[in-house]
């Protein structure tokens, strides 16, 4: 059941909402909230399970449907982003996938910023094209003039990330917003890197914000999760597309998710603040080239970083002076920084995309993402930021 917002009975703050914002006790009198983990519904009698089939009351049916923690968790996000209703996937690639193919006809072509996550990349350029969707890209600088010479007559959805995976570049939401309300075009961002907590695209012009569950909004590495929330009339297209497709939430992750948002605020602002300590740090040391967090004032787009953004979120990318090789000898000598491909978990994680989740691209390309074959993506936990320095500063002693 896609959830539609209802209203909070007071004029909560965000902080207020991730918390208090929850199912109705059941007659137990639970203080936190239960696990609903059953796949299925009962009806009172014949008239109950037809007028519930046939949509004429909201009802829960069949947890492919919908679930009541998987409403809770939506229901939450709305409130969060300001939006009117929402869908859970098991993924944060099924609600980005379900969302596009929910909207998009044969023949319809997406219009998408160049710098998105691999696998959105990979949706673009090798499943819908079976399907005859094709995409055009612009790149993070560009403005109305260069989208309107690479949007076609048949262009439905423009798409973009912010900041973006792994060059930490901005795209100007609000005006981009603007101009997709003016073209009668879709506007979609992919709010994975910010979370609600830091950046409300909906409020900047957007017309739905996909999620990837997985990272911030979990915080502790431990489930996938995506959510779509928007429009209601869009989101009812997705929603019937996803009934019947199956992309659903489990309950339990869904449990495990609003539970999480309960302690996005506090989590967050850690991971920011580490973060934009680091990327401080980073600066001052000679075999870093150039850091890129849009909470540092050489950010080429900091001022718009700091109207759209509430903090810069927990990565950081830097460049190392001496390329792959001392890429991989900076890798070698972390002792205890996690390597691994996930981010906005409470522990550090390091990555190297030239050599890993960017391998596959040609160099030309990857670097017009800004990824160079001596940058590292760090994604800084919830550790004490003076540790992890420490971790770092051992293996820059050995480049
Ligand atoms: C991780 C990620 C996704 C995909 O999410 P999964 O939960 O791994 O499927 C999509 N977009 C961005 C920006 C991501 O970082």
């Amino acid at each position: 059941m896609q959830k539609k917002k209802q209203e909070a009975p007071f004029d909560w703050k965000l902080e207020t909402q991730a918390i208090r914002q929850q199912l109705p006790r059941t007659d137990y009198m639970e203080h936190s909230v239960p696990l609903y983990l059953t796949s299925s519904f009962v009806f009172e009698d014949a008239e109950d399970m037809r007028s519930a089939f046939a949509e004429e009351k909201q009802r829960m049916l069949y947890s492919r449907y919908g679930n009541p923690n998987s409403d809770e968790l939506i229901q939450k996000v709305c409130s969060l982003e300001g939006a009117e209703a929402g869908y859970s996937f098991a993924s944060g690639m099924s609600a980005v996938f379900s969302t596009l193919a929910a909207l998009l006809e044969s023949g319809d072509r997406i219009l998408a910023c160049r710098s998105v996550f691999g696998s959105t990349l990979t949706l673009f350029s090798s499943i819908f094209p079976k399907w005859g969707i094709e995409t055009d890209y612009f790149d993070t600088d560009d403005g109305p003039e260069q989208w309107e010479q690479k949007r076609k007559p048949s262009t439905r959805i423009v798409y973009v990330e912010s900041p973006t995976n792994p060059g930490v570049d901005l795209v100007d939401l609000e005006r981009l917003g603007n101009y997709c309300r003016d073209q009668g075009l879709l506007l979609v961002v992919d709010n994975c890197f910010a979370t609600p907590y830091l950046q409300q695209p909906l409020q900047l012009g957007a017309h739905l914000s996909v999620h990837s569950g997985t990272k911030l909004m979990d915080g502790q590495g431990r489930v996938l999760g995506g959510l779509v929330v928007g429009e209601a009339e869009l989101i009812d297209r997705i929603y019937r597309f996803a009934r019947v497709s199956g992309p659903a939430l489990s309950p339990f992750h869904a449990w495990l998710l609003s539970k999480s948002l309960e302690t996005l605020s506090v989590r967050v602002d850690r991971h920011c603040e580490n973060a934009l300590e680091v990327a401080k740090r980073l600066e001052q040391r000679p075999q870093v080239s150039s850091v890129r967090y849009p909470f540092l004032l050489s950010h080429p787009k900091y001022d718009l970083a700091k109207r759209q953004m509430k903090a810069g979120g927990p990565v950081v990318a830097f460049d190392l002076k001496g390329g792959l090789e001392a890429g991989r000898n900076f890798f070698d000598h972390l002792e205890w920084l996690s390597l691994s491909a996930n981010l906005g978990d409470s522990r550090t994680i390091v990555t190297h995309p030239a050599s890993t989740t960017h391998s596959k691209l040609e160099e030309e390309l990857r670097e017009q993402l800004g990824i160079f074959s001596g940058t590292v993506r760090v994604s800084v936990g919830l550790e004490h930021v003076d540790d992890v320095w420490k971790d770092m500063e051992r293996a820059f002693s050995y480049l």
